[in-house]
């Protein structure tokens, strides 16, 4: 008598489960055949400085730009975590296709988090859903470089339309997007800190190119720059100031998604290193080749890196999760304590996978020697490496690690047993 009624309690939650885990299959697969579609033309793009259209082409029909839309929109409302195990997928594959990927999903985010009660920007997720929207971002600024929290352009609201102009010396896929979110200071007399972020479409917007790319990797971001001129309803600001959008949302979001890009860039190419080391040891059986040491060191700073990455992963949903709880029992912001705590665990998160990873690139280049530095082998890391050397300059590791020595002088040591 027993077991059928513990079957009948146990079978909705096995139902779940498997639905759960036919949906992370699905998501999965189609990740890993645009990752194939990818690597295929990621030669071609890189050596062209072209935008990667064939891997885009199959992330729009595998409907993956709207995989972090929440189902409500009609989106697949993966977590953060699963769109960065999409991002480390593509990597593998074509590093510029991952990081445009990213980059597009770090605007998806700000969006829902931000804009997902606003009607207009409840129409453009739902656009987005159905027309697998590209949005790209123009948030440095020429004579501002990286400096994000600070604008010098600034919009201007007359009779609830807005106008702006902005000289973005980098929109990565500017010319490709359908959409870009626009920084700049909430009004002419504000101060340089006092921003907003604006959706803007391509309707709205015109683009004045200024200078090609032509860059030392990431050369299929084609991330020129532009007289940016954009005009349209005043709605299209999001509601919330910038400075909160950033903290909240941008800067965790792009850590953690970039640390991905990065993180699959390392992974593929230590690939290539324990493919030619098992390679080398075939060629002599009996003996272990002497790059095992190196490979070893490889493999050991690519699992800090994964794990470094899933603990981040884990505080950004945490964090995420504890807002919404406290916005919904309209409980007081979290003590600011715990906000340094985790500010300076994002910096830290970009800066060491950034370095750590062109440290693991560099040893999988000693471990395959010339067929890893000649471009078209098996073995070639070239493109790994140029590609990396971008990770400590996006948003330069100098000035987040300034920022982070300010966060930490307020910050009380950890005690111990604490992260
Ligand atoms: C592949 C790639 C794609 C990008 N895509 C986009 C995009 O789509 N949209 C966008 O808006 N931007 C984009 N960027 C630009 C990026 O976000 C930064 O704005 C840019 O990398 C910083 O440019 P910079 O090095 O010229 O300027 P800065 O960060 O200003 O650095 C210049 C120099 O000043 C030093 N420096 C300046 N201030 C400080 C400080 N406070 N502390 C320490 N050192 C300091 C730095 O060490 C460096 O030597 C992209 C960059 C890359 C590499």
């Amino acid at each position: 008598m027993n077991a059928p009624h513990i079957d009948a309690a146990v079978e909705p939650e096995r139902q779940a489960l498997a639905e759960a885990e036919n949906a992370a299959g699905t998501w999965r697969e189609a990740a890993q055949r645009a990752a194939q579609v990818a690597a295929r033309h990621a030669d071609h793009v890189d050596r062209e400085a072209r935008f990667p259209v064939e891997a885009f082409d199959a992330l729009k029909s595998e409907r993956l730009l709207s995989a972090m839309v929440p189902a409500s929109f009609g989106g697949a409302g993966l977590s953060l975590a699963e769109v960065a195990q999409v991002c480390e997928t593509l990597a593998h594959g074509c590093a510029s296709t991952a990081m445009i990927y990213a980059m597009h999903q770090i605007q998806v985010a700000c969006i829902m988090e931000h804009g997902a009660h606003a009607p207009w920007h409840q129409q453009v997720l739902a656009q987005l859903v159905e027309q697998q929207l590209l949005l790209a971002s123009a948030t440095s600024e020429e004579n501002i470089g990286g400096s994000m929290r600070t604008s010098a352009c600034a919009v201007d609201v007359i009779d609830g339309r807005f106008s702006i102009e902005k000289m973005a010396p980098t929109i990565s896929y500017g010319a490709h997007a359908d959409g870009i979110l626009v920084t700049a200071r909430r009004t002419a007399e504000s101060p340089a800190s006092d921003q907003v972020l604006i959706v803007t479409l391509l309707g709205d917007l015109e683009l004045e190119k200024r200078g090609t790319w032509d860059s030392m990797g990431m050369r299929g971001t084609c991330s020129e720059g532009f007289r940016l001129l954009a005009q349209g309803h005043a709605e299209q600001i999001l509601p919330t100031p910038f400075a909160e959008i950033s903290d909240r949302t941008m800067l965790p979001v792009s850590h953690t998604l970039w640390a991905s890009v990065w993180t699959g860039i390392a992974a593929d190419a230590v690939n290539r290193a324990q493919a030619f080391f098992r390679a080398q040891a075939r060629a002599k059986p009996g003996s272990v080749p002497p790059a095992g040491m190196r490979l070893a060191e490889a493999v050991g700073l690519l699992q800090m890196m994964q794990a470094r990455l899933s603990v981040a992963l884990d505080a950004a949903q945490a964090e995420h999760d504890a807002r919404e709880a406290r916005e919904a029992s309209n409980d007081a912001d979290a003590p600011l304590s715990a906000q340094l705590h985790y500010a300076s665990d994002m910096n830290t998160l970009k800066t060491s996978i950034s370095s750590t990873a062109l440290l693991v690139v560099q040893e999988v280049l000693m471990i395959c020697g010339m067929a890893g530095y000649k471009n078209g082998t098996e073995y070639s890391v070239g493109r790994h490496l140029r590609d990396l050397h971008s990770a400590p300059l996006m948003i330069n590791n100098d000035r987040i690690a300034q920022n982070t020595a300010s966060l930490l002088l307020a910050q009380r040591p950890a005690s111990p047993g604490r992260a």
